[in-house]
């Protein structure tokens, strides 16, 4: 199988994998004084650094969660606590926009969707419309779409944004481990991850909350007050060790690994465009994520398309919201049809992509494609 669904989730790496199986085969409650409890706790430890070494902030500004879907509730909810209005995207992912939906209405705050243009970036005069109403208690922009790997130029957002007293979260999940990031330069308040993305265990993640921030903050779970009292419950210390692992292989890796993947995209890209014929790239006038193609094969619909090519991995739209036959809100919001959306493809590389997956991959497509083209066909 030509696994092409990193942004779904990644393989595990072999050091994620290595530093949770040594964690689980030792007992020990990171809250625990004892010999035991300061193992589990140096383990996680050592992973708070290795996450903030890949972001290139303080060991002491990382929370660790159950993953993005909680960093960003998260995160929301403590921007959020005394109200106020929340500005985000169309195109987010639902572990934003539904968040942002449901704490404005059950707090009759009001919430702001920036639209995104036909190339997938945030419409930059509705973002200083937005701000100009004041009261803005935060704003979040995901650093890179997970549909598409259109990347926001989160600079001039977190510099107006600051400017009127307003907070700026990221939802990263989608960048961290595959292009450098650096928190001393971009000035984000919130950041949110999740280990799976770049190699790590799934079910683990974490808040970046930047040092010296003033948030109304309200954790969402209450209990023996771990995390300095931001996230109650035993710390997964396995899961979080191969967290740790994981953003420091990828940390290493960076950025050579980066290049070698949009090589390999970019052969991808070329041959599905040559060979498949009438398809068109979504965000490829855009800045984007180096393993990410997000593809129109016109008249093939997806569903069909990936029915027809079962040696390859790849996702209609986006995996994350799968199960449910709609089509894609990003796609819809970057102004195409609905039969555009349903005939999309997202390929999605990662660390251990070889071109012989490509290969693969341009083969099997470029074959179903055409397949399902021909049964579609009107007979003349
Ligand atoms: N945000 C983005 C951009 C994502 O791609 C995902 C995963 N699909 C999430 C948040 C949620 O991550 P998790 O499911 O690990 O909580």
């Amino acid at each position: 199988l030509a696994y092409l669904d990193y942004n779904a989730t990644a393989p595990t790496r072999p050091e994620a994998l290595a530093a949770t199986l040594s964690a689980m085969r030792t007992v020990g409650n990171a809250s625990s004084t004892h010999r035991s409890g300061r193992d589990a706790s140096s383990r996680v430890d050592l992973a708070r650094r290795q996450i903030a070494d890949l972001l290139n902030c303080s060991h002491g500004e990382i929370v660790f969660t159950s993953g993005a879907t909680e960093a960003n509730n998260l995160a929301l909810r403590a921007a959020f606590a005394t109200g106020g209005k929340i500005v985000t995207g169309r195109a987010e992912h639902p572990a934003v926009l539904e968040t942002a939906k449901a704490l404005t209405a059950e707090n009759s705050g009001s919430l702001i969707l920036l639209p995104v243009d036909e190339d997938g970036l945030v419409d930059m005069e509705a973002f200083h419309a937005a701000l100009a109403t004041n009261e803005v208690a935060i704003v979040s922009l995901m650093a890179a779409n997970n549909e598409t790997g259109v990347l926001t130029d989160l600079a001039p957002i977190v510099e107006a944004a600051h400017e009127l007293g307003a907070l700026v979260h990221t939802d990263a999940t989608q960048i961290v481990g595959r292009l450098p990031i650096d928190l001393a330069e971009t000035d984000v308040d919130l950041l949110s991850l999740s280990a799976h993305k770049f190699g790590g265990p799934q079910g683990v993640g974490a808040l970046f909350v930047r040092r010296g921030i003033s948030l109304p903050y309200r954790p969402l779970l209450f209990g023996g007050g771990q995390e300095r009292g931001w996230r109650a419950g035993t710390l997964n210390v396995a899961g979080i060790a191969g967290a740790g692992a994981a953003a420091e292989a990828a940390r290493k890796a960076l950025p050579a690994e980066a290049a070698h993947i949009a090589q390999l995209r970019d052969v991808l890209e070329a041959s599905l465009v040559e060979q498949a014929g009438d398809c068109r790239i979504n965000g490829a006038l855009s800045q984007r994520l180096p393993g990410v193609t997000s593809i129109t094969f016109h008249g093939a619909p997806a569903d069909a398309v990936l029915a027809a090519m079962p040696d390859v991995a790849a996702s209609e739209g986006s995996a994350c919201s799968s199960g449910a036959p709609s089509p894609s809100h990003v796609l819809l919001a970057m102004g195409r049809s609905r039969e555009e959306a349903d005939s999309t493809v997202r390929f999605s590389l990662g660390y251990a992509t070889t071109s012989h997956d490509i290969d693969r991959a341009v083969v099997s497509a470029v074959r179903a494609v055409r397949q399902v083209r021909t049964a579609l066909a009107v007979p003349l």
